[in-house]
């Protein structure tokens, strides 16, 4: 295990970057056609490919990259959509992120730390709705017992049941943590930490970072060494795109996942793809700097899918239903549904208070699960790989060679059945009931007896089953 002193300039190399972008800055069709037959080999690719790739504007040999992408994503993913929503506990926030409207000084905005009971009541909510996986997230700066308030935060959505009803994977997304304060986040049972760079161009970072601890872009960077130190292994790394060129940032998400692999045998679980979205008091959130066309959102979804062709892809209801549906098939594998940004937004509504941005994406949970049916995707609520330890290199080795799909078609397919049964809407239920038959009747032998037995189990009343 490399020493805690891992600094940000062995993970990130901005000239190797600029490199490697001039490198594949004018490639041509033969060489793209290539580098797109190598990406279909589920392999990954070098950071001059994926430079090469970023460059494609020609209709064809777009059109060869979403292929690409459609056929990388169901050879690994099949129909599956993890769906997960995002707890918000707290606004209170020390920083001055230019972009955020959680930042210090803005003080229009209310502030508040949702109590004990203010955060059972809104996981209630969730588990009503049939949600069975949480993000919590969190401003970073927190009442009086410091960090502990997170902590308390987890144990308290883990204990607040109700029937059938919990929550049983919380992934977390707070300001970088020490070695120390990480091994008790996973003591307290976190699925994925979750941390964006927002950019991982130094001076752009200095430039919307303008006060608080946040403003450290080494700590920010070498966060997710720490976590890995302190047994975390299913970290998720993201960009906050539309601050910096957005070649420059896919690259440096390749660096990071490929330094993680390298010093500890495993690479981000996961990547997200936030586009910056208007947020109340940010000049900067409505008028991106770098602002990234519907286009070349695409593109980054394609371009990362076949680059870690293993690595999930989390798409937020930052996003429209329309680009949320177009990018399902081009690398999305999970999503977040019926979220509210705002502390206390569940159970209280949006009410007064602000969220932390604007939403692209305002149904709720039962028309987002119902669309995605009828699209022929499988809602997945699956938790099972991190309840029975496969998380980081356990789950790469299962996930390499194909393997994990003969877990995970099942688990989803019993999932889901679980929500048909216990929450959806009657048009709901028909759409999935429909979707349910067609996946059992093209599934291959081995997974249809798997899933037979786990949907017999959910329609005979068990809960919580999966292989
Ligand atoms: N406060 C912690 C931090 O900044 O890392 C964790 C939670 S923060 C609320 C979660 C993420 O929201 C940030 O990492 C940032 O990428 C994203 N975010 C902030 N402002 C945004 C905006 N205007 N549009 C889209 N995403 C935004
Ligand atoms: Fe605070 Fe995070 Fe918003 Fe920055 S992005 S102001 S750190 S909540």
């Amino acid at each position: 295990m490399v020493p805690v002193s891992t600094t940000a300039a062995a993970i990130i190399d901005a000239g190797a970057i600029q490199k490697a972008l001039e490198q594949g800055c004018s490639p041509d069709a033969a060489r793209v056609r290539e580098i797109l037959a190598r990406a279909r080999e589920l392999k990954g690719l070098d950071p001059v490919e994926v430079a090469a790739l970023t460059r494609i504007s020609d209709p064809e040999l777009l059109a060869g990259l979403f292929e690409a992408a459609r056929q990388v994503k169901q050879a690994i993913y099949g129909r599956r959509l993890v769906i997960f929503a995002p707890l918000y506990v707290s606004n209170l926030c020390a920083n001055e992120c230019a972009y955020c409207a959680f930042r210090a000084r803005n003080t229009a905005m209310r502030r508040r730390a949702l109590t004990r009971e203010e955060i059972a009541r809104e996981t209630l909510e969730l588990v009503r709705q049939g949600h069975k996986r949480v993000l919590l997230v969190a401003g970073e700066s927190y009442p009086r017992e410091g960090f502990r308030y997170v902590l308390d935060a987890i144990a308290t959505v883990y204990a607040t049941r109700e029937g059938r009803g919990e929550i049983r994977r919380i992934n977390v997304n707070v300001a970088p943590l020490s070695v120390e304060e990480f091994r008790e986040l996973k003591a307290a049972g976190i699925g994925t930490y979750q941390l964006f760079q927002e950019t991982y161009h130094r001076e752009t970072y200095a430039g919307v970072h303008l006060a608080g601890p946040k403003r450290d872009y080494d700590w920010r960077v070498t966060a997710m060494d720490r976590a890995m130190q302190a047994g975390i292994d299913d970290v998720g790394v993201g960009v906050l795109f539309g601050l910096f060129d957005w070649r420059f940032e896919v690259l440096a998400l390749m660096q990071h996942a490929a330094w993680l692999e390298r010093t500890y045998g495993t690479g981000p679980h996961t990547i997200s793809v936030p586009r910056l979205e208007p947020a109340a008091g940010s000049d900067l959130a409505a008028q991106p700097p770098f602002p990234v066309s519907d286009v070349d959102f695409r593109k980054i979804v394609a371009i990362l899918r076949l680059a870690v062709p293993y690595t999930g892809i989390i798409m937020s209801t930052r996003e429209t239903p329309n680009i949320r549906r177009e990018t399902f098939s081009l690398g999305v594998s999970q999503i977040s549904a019926g979220s509210r940004t705002n502390p206390g937004g569940y159970a209280g509504g949006e009410g007064d208070d602000c969220g932390q941005f604007s939403l692209g994406d305002h149904r709720p949970l039962d028309e987002v699960v119902r669309s995605i049916a009828e699209l022929g995707y499988i809602p997945s609520f699956c938790t099972a790989c991190y309840r029975l330890g496969r998380t980081g290199r356990d789950f790469m080795d299962l996930a390499k060679p194909g393997e994990i799909r003969h877990h995970c078609d099942p688990n989803a397919l019993s999932t889901f059945l679980e929500y048909l049964e216990d929450y959806a809407s009657p048009a709901t239920r028909a759409a999935g009931e429909a979707l349910i038959d067609r996946v059992m009747a093209e599934m291959e032998p081995q997974g249809r007896r798997t899933a037979q037995r786990l949907l017999e189990a959910v329609r005979a009343g068990q809960r919580d089953v999966f292989v």
